[in-house]
């Protein structure tokens, strides 16, 4: 297997991403989409995403794809449930960093920064161990007809997992990408043994692993649905949306 090498600016090895539809999509309040469980995890065995109708927080590990709900629960998805917005790739470690011991959110970002061979990638990020606390927020399932998002996640309920282990996984995405994806981290957390999760706010790990997986390739496939054809996805204040919903700070 190729090793990427911290000193060459440049990954080794070929990685798509596919993605299902668009971030400026969901902005929009289009949260029905036409791809099943079962077709995107032909896609990827790793990923992030959310459910039609907002129904939950998606998160996809070892080729297992997590419904998250809005008081933090988790349970297995099926394979005909739907999807509006999906990232997946097939996982490979290419990096591999044992986190220093007590970081937040904040403070493990500098150490992925100086670990990526370059902003102008995409890359999938899979934090693996023991966390002091992990602070989460899960979207909640709309009744049509839809509000946009920025609308329909203004009452989201945050989770807190204390002492807890498990793992942290999704996408740190370049600034060019903005309304296509989430620029910057986006990652979701699933507890071990499936117990829990969200969208993560911000977390801090005692001890774990840091791993990975640079992208080259972007597969991005548009629902060819009419919602979607009149969908506004070049909103003049796309960036504020953005912040509002995702970032939420
Ligand atoms: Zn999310």
């Amino acid at each position: 297997m190729a090793v990427m090498t911290p000193q060459l600016n440049l990954p080794t090895v070929r990685q798509t991403f596919f993605q299902n539809s668009l971030m400026s999509a969901l902005l929009d309040g289009i949260y029905d989409g036409e791809m099943s469980i079962g077709e995107i995890l032909g896609h990827g065995n790793f990923g992030i995403g959310t459910f039609d109708g907002l129904d939950g927080e998606m998160i996809i590990l070892d080729g297992v794809c997590w419904q998250v709900r809005g008081d933090g629960s988790a349970c297995k998805a099926s394979m005909s449930q739907r999807s509006p917005y999906t990232v997946v790739t097939n996982f490979v470690p290419h990096i591999a960093i044992d986190a220093p011991p007590n970081l937040t959110r904040s403070e493990i970002s500098p150490i992925i920064d100086s670990k990526v061979p370059s902003q102008n990638f995409m890359y999938a990020l899979r934090i693996t161990g023991d966390f002091e606390w992990v602070k989460t927020r899960t979207v909640v399932k709309q009744q049509k007809p839809y509000q946009k998002m920025i609308n329909a996640t203004e009452e989201d309920a945050s989770v807190d997992f204390e002492d807890v282990t498990g793992t942290i996984a999704g996408f740190r995405t370049p600034v060019y990408e903005k309304g296509i994806s989430v620029p910057g981290c986006h990652v979701h957390f699933l507890a071990d043994g499936g117990t829990g999760g969200g969208h993560v706010l911000d977390f801090k790990l005692r001890s774990g692993t840091i791993e990975i997986c640079p992208g080259t390739d972007l597969q991005l496939r548009l629902p060819l649905t009419a919602e979607f054809s009149d969908a506004d996805l070049a909103p003049d204040d796309l960036d504020d949306q953005i912040h509002a919903t995702e970032v939420k700070s």
